[in-house]
């Protein structure tokens, strides 16, 4: 038996909940993982709560990420004792994931923990930090250098939104961080935000051209306050659009692109291909600094995870949580 956040589905509702469960039923995969950490961000707080439609089939162990170490594998590049990780390919959503003591993964799925991060800085990296370096890496890719100018980042006080400004910041990037939450000023200073704006004044609908401020953006909300920062972005700017923290619309207008030959690049993280996934962890490993990422951090047992997910969604989550599962 090992203990597990299940979704369940039928007649009594939608419901989530701590349970022990029977290692029988885990799902087909060739390599077990003994899992060590856990953690939640926006998608597992939807899933768990409810208000997205996540989950793909129930009764469902949540949880888009995992580290932990293998049981047993007859997969060829994984062996008992190995150190792994895993963000995505739908675990958690159509497959069984990780807030659980075990878990049972194709081995194709999993990446070697990397040598800089223990199980429990990977998982307050998790999904949100890979997809912030993913930005990150687009941004650089299509030529956002940092004497082009000022980065902003919106959700800045959420996951996805405090490791990118911690990254770009910690590159030589100017970061503007936009949040809903004033009073998270100062923990955003710290992470290397330059000034901090509130978001109330993106998230309004907008002009199709504003004056041209932003050379490059990590976007996590979408709808008006992605089309805004679209219309804001500087001549030639890059908008990277990871979220939809704020709706899935994007009411915006070919105004940028055509005029100013503004770039909006989506980011995926979920069915991203390897080689890009090992990247963006080498790159974690070489560009976020350990202390930020502590700062950004904090930590809870499988029980607080369905009050967790509720804090999560209603936004008053700040940075990252790791979920320790024994
Ligand atoms: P968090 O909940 O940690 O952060 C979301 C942040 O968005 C909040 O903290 C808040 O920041 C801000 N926010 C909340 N509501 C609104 C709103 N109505 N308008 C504008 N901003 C708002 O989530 P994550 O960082 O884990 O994820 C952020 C987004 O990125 C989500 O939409 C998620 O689905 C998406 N995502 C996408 C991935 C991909 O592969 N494309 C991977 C990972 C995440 P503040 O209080 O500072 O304003």
């Amino acid at each position: 038996m090992f203990k597990a956040i299940l979704i369940e589905k039928d007649e009594a509702g939608y419901r989530a909940g701590l349970r022990e469960i029977d290692e029988g039923q885990l799902p087909e995969g060739d390599v077990t993982v003994d899992v060590a950490y856990s953690t939640l961000n926006y998608k597992d707080g939807l899933a768990i709560t409810g208000k997205g439609p996540v989950v793909r089939k129930f009764p469902m162990v949540p949880g888009i990420d995992i580290a932990g170490t293998v049981r047993e594998s007859r997969h060829p590049d994984y062996r008992s004792g190995d150190r792994v990780i895993l963000n995505g390919w739908g675990v958690g959503e159509t497959h069984w994931g990780g807030l659980a003591q075990v878990a049972r993964l194709k081995g194709d799925w999993l990446v070697p923990l990397p040598e800089a991060f223990t199980p429990r800085q990977a998982m307050a990296i998790g999904t949100a930090g890979y997809t912030a370096m993913l930005c990150v890496i687009a941004l650089e890719r299509h030529g956002v250098t940092p004497d082009k100018g000022e980065i902003v980042v919106t959700g800045a006080a959420g996951g996805v939104g405090s490791t990118a400004v911690a990254l770009l910041s910690g590159l030589g990037y100017t970061v503007v961080a936009v949040s809903g939450r004033p009073e998270e000023a100062a923990y955003l200073r710290n992470l290397g935000a330059a000034e901090v704006l509130d978001r109330a004044g993106f998230s309004e609908p907008g002009k199709p051209l504003g004056k041209e401020r932003w050379a490059g953006a990590v976007d996590v909300a979408g709808s008006h306050t992605l089309a805004n920062i679209c219309a804001t972005a500087k001549y030639r700017g890059v908008v990277t659009a990871c979220g939809l923290a704020q709706g899935m619309s994007l009411p915006a207008t070919v105004a940028p692109f055509i005029l100013r030959g503004v770039t909006l690049v989506g980011i995926d993280s979920v069915m991203c291909p390897r080689p890009e996934r090992l990247e963006a962890w080498r790159r974690l490993a070489r560009d976020l600094d350990p202390a930020k990422l502590d700062a950004m951090t904090g930590e809870i047992g499988l029980s607080e995870v369905v009050a967790t997910a509720e804090r999560l969604m209603a936004g008053q989550v700040r940075g990252r949580i790791t979920v320790d599962v024994n």
